[in-house]
């Protein structure tokens, strides 16, 4: 949950606290209608330069300030109510208010994806460690610190996937799908783990929505994937975003790239922060990614990959560009963009979106001819994008509506009107109709304040009087405005009056 903070109260001391035991120091914030509001160090920074911020809080009720490891996760939906077992940190739950959104976004990703002639795929979330380690490659972040790696009860070492490509790859491989066709135009959604320190934007567990195109070496595929996105982005509500591309060379090009950047940053080692001078050694161009400002700084005389590639790869992306020119889609180039993973080769693209503060990549993807050989398998080119589903969810239109509201609320007043409303729900409910109850048949007041608090658009109001005379009373909630509708053949006319 969010809060708005204001400054610490004068007159209070901050407290030393720990939080599950990783000892970060919890202060006080402010008080919200009697409940202390705790935030930690970092946020704390924050909150005393900007004098406000909205942050994840840890709290306790009765104003008495922890000096221990004891303070309490303060939960909204529970009424302060102390939450027990909690999630994983980084992991989520999608609430019912939120699923909407969800939902809406994957129906869209369904319908455009198979009308570009995509097919769904489904994959393990569990695969062996190598088909990461060797596909995405071991000089990468991922690889490197990121995953979710155990050994199983025999002694098999499996990982969690932390992205889907290497898992479609290995799936097209396994069950030969190019002997039906050698094009296969796969997508794939769902979660994918990632060990990373978790903030706005960037959780352990986290949604794709992934599409691949396997077996095209052709531009026009490369085209063809970013048109889709960029269709599907702008179907579900997304404005003022960045396509931004560039080429990666391949294996003919970057390693002479490789070298040149290696020389550069060497000469510039004495700014790199401790990550990049690893990367330096293992594997330079992830210098580009690097947040770090004394990096950024470094990066800004680097060599350019437009400058090293390779004649064949310059003419695979100037038709890349021209067959998003035909389908007017317009594109920045940026020579600074590398992807995090190792097996891009030639075009690499993101989407960018500029509310999004840090984390502003929505999505990523490129070209990967060799990613099939490395995991052990036919020289197969591919190329494809990953969503990321939290983050596109951010960023849909807010005047949307996406909670799903009850067509009919069915109040019944008294133990007679109450099995009756038992028998018309059920009827609804067998007519997919979205409907719902009160089982205790409250006072009317109550009932109403219910149908009003779940938006249902209108009530059935069913009473012992109504009901000795076969009536009952359809009310409008917008409206407010009632009507007496038969009890004979109620759900036909309940049917055409609220459907
Ligand atoms: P970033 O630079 O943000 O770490 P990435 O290059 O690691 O992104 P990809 O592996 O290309 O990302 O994944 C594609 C998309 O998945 C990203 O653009 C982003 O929207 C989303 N994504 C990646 N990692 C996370 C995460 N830890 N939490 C939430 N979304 C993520
Ligand atoms: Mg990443």
């Amino acid at each position: 949950m969010t809060f708005s903070l204001s400054p610490l109260p004068a007159g209070r001391q901050a407290l030393p606290c720990d939080r599950r035991g990783e000892g970060r120091s919890l202060r006080l914030a402010t008080e919200v209608r009697g409940i202390s509001i705790l935030t930690f160090g970092s946020q704390w920074d924050k909150l005393v330069r900007s004098k406000s911020c909205s942050v994840g809080i840890y709290c306790r009720r009765d104003g008495y300030w922890p000096s221990t490891n004891r303070a309490l996760q303060f939960d909204k939906r529970r009424k302060g109510a102390p939450v027990g077992i909690k999630a994983v940190r980084g992991f989520n739950d999608v609430l019912p208010d939120e699923i909407g959104k969800w939902q809406y976004v994957e129906k869209t990703a369904r319908e455009v994806f198979e009308g570009f002639g995509f097919s769904e795929i489904r994959i393990p979330i569990l695969e062996p460690t190598e088909l990461f380690s060797r596909g995405i490659g071991e000089a990468t972040d991922i690889v490197e610190k990121e995953m979710y790696t155990f050994t199983d009860r025999s002694g098999n070492s499996l990982t969690l996937r932390p992205e889907a490509t290497a898992s479609m790859a290995r799936a097209y491989l396994e069950h030969q799908l190019y002997t039906f066709d050698p094009v296969a135009k796969l997508y794939c959604i769902g979660p994918m783990f990632r060990y990373e320190r978790p903030q706005k934007g960037r959780y352990r567990q986290f949604y794709q929505i992934d599409a691949e195109v396997f077996g095209v070496e052709n531009p026009m595929a490369d085209a063809e994937v970013i048109v889709m996105l960029i269709y599907f982005l702008k179907k579900v509500g997304l404005e003022k975003l960045e396509l931004q591309i560039n080429s990666l060379g391949d294996r003919v090009c970057r390693p002479r790239y490789r070298e040149e950047l290696k020389k550069f940053f060497t000469s510039k080692s004495f700014q790199l922060c401790e990550d990049c001078q690893r990367r330096l050694q293992t594997n330079p161009l992830r210098i580009f990614d690097c947040k770090v400002e004394t990096c950024q700084a470094a990066i800004a005389d680097a060599p350019k990959v437009s400058d090293f590639i390779c004649l064949e790869c310059q003419k695979h992306f100037d038709k890349v560009k021209e067959y998003l020119e035909m389908a007017g889609l317009t594109y920045i180039l940026n020579p600074r963009m590398v992807r995090g993973l190792d097996y891009y080769t030639r075009t690499a693209f993101e989407v960018v979106s500029y509310q999004l503060g840090s984390q502003n990549a929505v999505t990523g993807g490129g070209r990967y001819d060799n990613l099939f050989q490395e995991i052990g398998g036919l020289d197969i080119p591919g190329i494809g994008f990953a969503i990321g589903m939290e983050r596109l969810v951010s960023l849909l239109p807010k005047e949307k509506e996406f909670v799903l509201r009850p067509h009919l609320f069915v109040a019944a007043l008294g133990e007679g009107p109450l099995k009756e409303a038992y028998r018309i729900i059920n009827q609804l409910h067998l007519a997919e109709v979205r409907a719902e109850l009160d089982y205790e048949s409250k006072s009317l007041k109550s009932q109403m304040r219910r149908a009003d608090k779940l938006k249902a658009r209108y009530a059935l109001i069913l009473g012992e009087e109504e009901l000795k005379k076969g009536k009952a009373v359809l009310r409008n909630m917008e409206t407010k405005s009632q009507e007496e509708i038969p009890m004979a053949n109620l759900l036909e006319t309940l049917k055409s009056k609220i459907l």
